[in-house]
C-alpha cells in the first residue's frame, strides 16, 4: 500500500537519510524513516527484511541488492550464525563500524557505543584496492557519490565514518552517541555481563553480552589485555586540512602519495633551503579538504620556534604548552604550499571540531600494539569473548596509511572470531585461531595479501596468502582464558592445561630438535631455546644454508652484526619461502623483544617451507 501511494514521505526521507551530511542528521532521518514505515529498530532479527518489503521504492531497491549479495555469503550462514549472540562494540570509528555491520550479518544482536555526538575528522585515510571494493560492495557510492570516482584512493574519516553508520543502521545495529563506556560489570545475581556507562542510566546500560568488541582507538584498551611499545627514532607528525572550493585551478593540482625523503632528495633539500622546514616526508590528498600529513624533523620545528624548548621526552616535547600554535600554522601552510608549487590558490585553513584552524601535531615515536586480539574472561560461569579491532589492536603511522588496510581486516578477522563462538566452538580453540591470524596482520601489505578482492570474507584464508588457522595451539593460548579462581570451571581447567601442556610440550620439543639437528656444526651456533640462542641471526642463516647453501655465505657473516644477519635471513626467506618477517630484524636482536610465540611459529613456517619437496 505504501509503495502505490502517488507521494510516498518515506521516499523521501529515504533520500535524506541517504545523502546526510552529519552524524546527528543519519540518525534524525533513520528515526523518522522507521516510524514512516511504522518498523522498531530494536527488532533487530527482522528489521532489515521489514524495511526492504516496505521501502520498495527504485533507490532503495539499488542498494539492497548490494547488501543482499554480502548477506547471502555461505560464512554468514544465512544469517543464522550468531542469532543467540549480543555483542557490544566500543567506538564508532571506521573499525568499530565495519565489524558491526558484519557482526550483525552473523544474525548477533550489535549495540555499538560512542562517546562522541559528531563526526568531525577531516583527516584522509588511504584506501588499499581491497577496503575501495569492500566499501563499494557494501553501497558507499550510493551514500557518497564521489567515493573513490577515477583514481581516488582515499576518503575523509568523517565520510568513512558517515557511510559506514548509515550502512550499520540498515542492518539493524543499534547504534549510540553521547555515551562513554567506562568498563565491564562482572555477572552477579540473574544478570551476565554488563557494561558501566556515562550517562548512568543510560538505556544501553541494561544490555547484557556475551562478546565485547573494543574499537575505542589510540590507546584504549580493555582490562587483561598489555600492549607492546615499539619504539623507533622520534618521528613528529603534522596534520593540516585546506578549505577545497573545488575551482578549476584547485582540481589541477596533483597529488602527492607518498614522496618519502630517499625517493626524492632534491625536493626536500630545496624545500630546506627555501623555508628552512625539513621534512622526512610529506602526502597531500585533496579530498573534501586539500589534507596533508607530513614526518618534520625536530631540528626544524625547534628552528622555526613551533616547539620551544627542547626536550628528549616527546611527551614533553609536545606538550601544549610547549608549542607555539601559530608557528605551527604557519610551518603547515608553507610547506603545503611549497609542495604544490603555489598552485593552490588562497590557501585557507579549514576549521576542526572545535572551530579553530585544522592543523595538529603528533607523536609517532612509539607506536603501540597489542600482544594478544582476544581473551575469555568467566565469572559466575558466565563466558565473555572479548576482541579488539583498528588502532587500538595495531596503532598505524599514518604517513603510510595502513590504519584502514589492516584495521579492517582484523574487524573481519574479528567476525570469524566471533562465528565461531556462535558455532559453539570450544573458547580455548577460538582464541588460538584468532591468534593465529593475528601473528600475520603486521606484516599485511597489498602485496602479500590475496588479489582476489571478490572472494574476500570474514575467512581469514580468502584473505592472508599463507594463513594457518591452526598455527597457535590450544595449550599456547590458556593464559588468555581467565576465570575466577573459586568457580568449579578452573579445576578443570587447570586439569586440562596440565595434559595438554604433556600432549604438546612434545610440539615444539620436536621443532626444537630439528632445528638443532640441522644448525648442528655450524660456528658460533648453539641452539638450546627459542629466544636467546637466535639473536644473533647466526642460527636462521645456518637453518637457510643448510638446506639452500646457494643462498647464502656462512663465512661472509660476522656474530656480532646482529641487526644485518637478521635482516639477511627475513629477507632471503620471504623471497625464497614466501614466509613474512614475525619481527624487526632489531627486535630479534634485542632478547628482551623475542617473543616465544612469534618465534615458534616463525620456524614452524620456515620447517614446513624447507619440508616441501623442491620443485
Ligand atoms: P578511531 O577512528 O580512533 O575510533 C575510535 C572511536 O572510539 C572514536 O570515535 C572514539 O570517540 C570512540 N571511543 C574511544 N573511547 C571510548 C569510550 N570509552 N566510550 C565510547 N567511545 C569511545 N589516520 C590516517 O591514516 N591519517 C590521518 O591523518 C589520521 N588522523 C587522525 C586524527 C585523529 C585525531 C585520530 C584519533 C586518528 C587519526 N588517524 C589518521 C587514524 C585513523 O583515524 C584510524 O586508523 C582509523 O580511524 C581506524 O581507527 P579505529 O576505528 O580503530 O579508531
Amino acid at each position: 500500500p505504501l509503495e502505490s501511494s502517488p507521494v510516498n514521505p518515506s521516499h523521501a526521507t529515504f533520500d535524506l537519510f541517504v545523502q546526510a551530511q552529519t552524524c546527528k542528521d543519519v540518525k534524525h532521518h533513520f528515526t523518522q524513516l522507521c516510524r514512516q514505515l511504522e518498523i522498531d529498530p530494536k527488532d533487530f532479527g527482522s528489521f532489515y527484511a521489514k524495511l526492504k518489503e516496505r521501502l520498495n521504492y527504485w533507490k532503495a531497491k539499488a542498494l539492497w541488492t548490494k547488501l543482499d549479495k554480502r548477506a547471502s555469503h555461505e560464512d554468514y550462514q544465512q544469517g543464522k550464525a550468531c542469532t543467540k549472540n549480543k555483542c557490544l562494540v566500543l567506538g564508532a570509528g571506521p573499525c568499530g563500524l565495519r565489524v558491526a555491520i558484519d557482526l550483525s550479518l552473523l544474525g548477533a544482536q550489535v549495540v555499538l557505543l560512542e562517546k562522541r555526538e559528531t563526526f568531525s575528522r577531516n583527516n584522509v585515510l588511504h584506501l588499499w584496492p581491497y577496503t575501495i571494493y569492500d566499501l563499494r560492495e557494501l553501497g558507499a557510492k550510493k551514500f557518497y557519490g564521489k567515493f573513490c570516482s577515477g583514481s581516488l584512493d582515499h576518503i575523509s574519516i568523517r565520510q568513512l565514518q558517515l557511510i559506514l553508520l548509515k550502512v550499520a543502521l540498515l542492518l539493524g545495529v543499534e547504534v549510540h552517541t553521547g555515551v562513554e563506556f567506562q568498563g565491564l560489570i562482572e555477572p552477579s545475581g540473574e544478570n551476565g555481563w554488563m557494561a558501566k556507562l556515562q550517562p548512568r542510566s543510560h538505556p544501553a546500560a541494561a544490555f547484557q553480552f556475551d562478546v565485547f568488541i573494543s574499537a575505542g582507538g589510540g590507546r584504549f584498551v580493555p582490562d587483561g589485555f598489555k600492549h607492546k611499545e615499539l619504539r623507533g627514532k622520534l618521528a613528529i607528525g603534522i596534520t593540516a586540512n585546506f578549505i577545497n572550493r573545488h575551482t578549476a585551478a584547485e582540481t589541477q593540482v596533483e597529488e602527492i602519495s607518498g614522496v618519502a625523503r630517499i625517493y626524492n632528495q632534491k625536493f626536500f633539500q630545496e624545500l630546506l633551503n627555501e623555508t628552512g622546514i625539513d621534512l622526512e616526508n610529506i602526502v597531500y590528498y585533496k579530498d573534501d579538504t586539500h589534507y596533508f600529513v607530513m614526518t618534520a624533523k625536530k631540528k626544524s620545528l625547534l628552528k622555526k620556534g613551533v616547539i620551544k624548548q627542547d626536550h628528549n621526552d616527546a611527551d614533553q616535547l609536545l606538550a601544549p604548552a610547549n608549542v607555539d600554535y601559530e608557528a605551527l600554522c604557519s610551518y603547515a601552510y608553507d610547506a603545503a604550499d611549497f609542495s604544490t608549487g603555489g598552485r593552490l590558490p588562497d590557501l585557507q585553513f579549514a576549521q576542526n571540531h572545535v572551530g579553530q584552524r585544522d592543523v595538529a601535531m603528533f607523536d609517532f615515536t612509539c607506536m603501540h600494539r597489542a600482544e594478544n586480539a582476544s581473551l575469555v574472561k568467566e565469572r559466575r560461569g558466565k563466558k565473555l569473548l572479548i576482541g579488539l579491532v583498528g588502532d587500538c589492536l595495531v596503532e598505524p603511522f599514518w604517513p603510510l596509511g595502513t590504519g584502514i588496510a589492516r584495521g579492517f581486516f582484523a574487524a573481519f578477522d574479528a567476525a570469524w572470531m566471533v562465528r565461531s563462538w556462535g558455532n559453539g566452538v570450544p573458547h580455548l580453540k577460538v582464541l588460538a585461531e584468532r591468534e593465529s591470524v593475528y601473528q600475520l596482520l603486521s606484516q599485511t601489505t597489498p602485496e602479500n595479501t590475496s588479489k582476489k578482492y571478490a572472494a574476500y570474507s570474514i575467512d581469514p584464508r580468502t584473505r592472508y596468502l599463507r594463513v594457518n588457522l591452526s598455527a597457535i595451539q590450544t595449550h599456547q593460548v590458556q593464559h588468555l582464558y581467565d576465570v575466577e579462581k573459586t568457580h568449579p570451571s578452573f579445576k578443570k581447567q587447570k586439569e586440562s592445561s596440565l595434559h595438554m601442556r604433556q600432549d604438546s610440550a612434545g610440539g615444539s620439543e620436536e621443532l626444537l630438535k630439528w632445528c638443532q639437528k640441522h644448525t648442528a656444526g655450524y660456528k658460533n651456533v648453539n641452539v638450546k631455546d627459542f629466544t636467546r640462542s637466535w639473536r644473533s641471526g647466526l642460527a636462521l642463516c645456518a637453518l637457510i644454508h643448510h638446506f639452500r647453501p646457494d643462498l647464502i655465505d656462512m663465512s661472509s657473516l660476522d656474530e656480532s652484526n646482529c641487526v644485518h644477519n637478521n635482516q639477511l635471513a627475513f629477507s632471503i626467506l620471504e623471497k625464497e619461502l614466501g614466509i613474512p618477517p614475525v619481527m624487526s630484524p632489531n627486535s630479534l636482536a634485542n632478547t628482551d623483544h623475542i617473543d616465544k610465540l612469534t618465534m615458534v611459529l616463525y620456524l614452524t613456517q620456515i620447517q614446513s617451507g624447507f619440508a616441501l619437496p623442491k620443485k
